[in-house]
């Protein structure tokens, strides 16, 4: 594996499945949250996948302590210098990974790439407030990412050949199939599939189907192997809801606006299965926070 040690930038749900995908791979993670226990609780959720792997027998008990040996929990940013790749999973809110962008900058050096999982923001804008924009790069892994075999990949204005390429193979290498998307609004995935998710909420709204009726419309109707608000509810419902701000502001186009009901269960703290609330309820054990 070209990259040697790999930081990860926040260990919420799509921080950790990167985790695990990378240091199953071979590479150290040195995984940075703000707080300790996030970060265990990242660790945990690791470990847990891991255990069950093993029981199924599709992980010797051997390669399941290679992987964790791999992992470093920090809280400390200036850990993230020894880092050649580093992939920022912070709260989808600009102004959050602007300023994770500029302190990575100035404390990393020149040859190290940023890569960020976001799912909608631009990344020319994000790598426009480094010195490094040619070594800035969009890596959407999808949710859960240790087992959606899909990235896609997002290069900005002035992402290079050459990062482009590094990235393509090391993506390649934790087994995931390519896609390539232009930086625009939601790129590929995201610009289809949120404005049905919102419409889902606004199908709900107007009392058009039950909750369980238009998942099951989805699912079986149409093959789709979960239903959009079920979904919703696994991706978190702020960050669905930071996903229609960004494309209702970018395109400045009111068809992309959020479905109010959506923005009033996040006013509520119904974010999904991670506050066991969203358009389900979930028990304790089955939430992934
Ligand atoms: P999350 O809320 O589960 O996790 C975000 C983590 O970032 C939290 O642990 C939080 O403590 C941490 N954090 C906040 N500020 C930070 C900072 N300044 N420095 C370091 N860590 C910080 O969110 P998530 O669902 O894991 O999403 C993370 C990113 O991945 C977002 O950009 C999101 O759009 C994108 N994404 C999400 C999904 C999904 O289904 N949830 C899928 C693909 C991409």
């Amino acid at each position: 594996m070209e990259f040697k040690v790999v930081g990860i930038v926040g260990a919420g749900q799509m921080g950790a499945g990167i985790t695990q995908v990378v240091s199953s791979a071979g590479p150290h993670v040195i995984l940075y949250d703000l707080e300790h226990e996030v970060l265990d609780h990242a660790l945990a959720q690791i470990t847990h996948r891991l255990n069950i792997a093993v029981k199924k027998g599709k992980l010797t008990e051997w390669v399941r302590e290679k992987i964790l040996k791999n992992i470093k929990l920090s809280t400390k940013f200036e850990d993230l210098f020894q880092c050649d790749l580093i992939i920022e999973a912070a709260p989808e809110k600009e102004e959050i990974k602007m300023e994770i962008f500029e302190g990575l900058d100035e404390l990393c050096p020149k040859t190290t790439i940023f890569a960020t999982n976001t799912s909608s923001l631009p990344i020319t804008r994000l790598a426009a407030t480094t010195d490094r924009p040619d070594r800035v790069i969009g890596i959407h892994f999808m949710n859960p990412a240790q087992s959606i075999k899909l990235v896609e990949l997002v290069r900005g204005w002035l992402t290079s050949d050459e990062t482009f390429a590094r990235i393509e193979q090391f993506v390649e290498k934790l087994g995931k199939t390519v896609i390539v998307s232009k930086d625009y609004p939601g790129f590929i995935i995201n610009r289809i599939f949120m404005p049905m998710i919102n419409e889902a909420v606004c199908t709900l709204t107007e009392g058009i189907g039950s909750a369980e009726d238009i998942d099951t419309a989805m699912r079986l109707g149409l093959h789709h192997p979960m239903g959009p608000l079920a979904l919703a509810d696994l991706i978190g419902l702020d960050t669905c809801l930071d996903i229609m701000e960004i494309l209702y502001t970018e395109f400045a186009d009111s068809k992309y606006r959020p479905a109010p009901l959506l923005r009033k269960y996040v006013e509520a703290g119904y974010l999904g299965q991670k506050t066991g609330r969203g358009f389900y309820q979930y028990p304790p054990e089955s939430s992934t926070s």
